[in-house]
């Protein structure tokens, strides 16, 4: 079980900032930016190389609900979604999630 599924099932705390039947997201631990929110699936997905046809409506979800945090946040003058995606993508949780980074000018390309 990985710390994600934790975070879902609250056996360990996080701050929470928004949820519905088929995504969670919640803030950063480590944050990386000024505002660092991690959308991820419900759904025990370990990666975008695990994606299957049936997951599409999940993955827009999660998508449509980093732009709505990220509005919700105050991003306006724009922000980043990242995934990180197996080793050599620098992925350490193998539950899919989404990094919502903003707050500050974000340099590219990243290291
Ligand atoms: P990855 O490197 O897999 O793309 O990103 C994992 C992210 O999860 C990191 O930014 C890390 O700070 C965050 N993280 C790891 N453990 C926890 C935790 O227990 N709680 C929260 N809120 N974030 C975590």
């Amino acid at each position: 079980m990985t710390v994600f599924a934790k975070i879902i099932d609250r056996e360990i705390p996080a701050d929470i900032v928004y949820e519905d039947d088929l995504c969670l997201a919640f803030r950063d631990i480590a944050p990386k930016a000024p505002t660092h929110v991690l959308v991820i699936p419900k759904k025990p997905i370990a990666s975008l190389i695990d994606l299957t046809d049936e997951d599409e409506a999940i993955v827009g979800r999660c998508v449509l609900v980093a732009s709505r945090v990220a509005a919700g946040l105050g991003l306006g003058s724009g922000y980043r979604l990242v995934v990180n995606c197996g080793p050599d993508g620098g992925q350490e949780v193998p539950h899919l999630h989404f990094h919502l980074l903003g707050g500050r000018s974000l340099g590219w390309p990243p290291g």
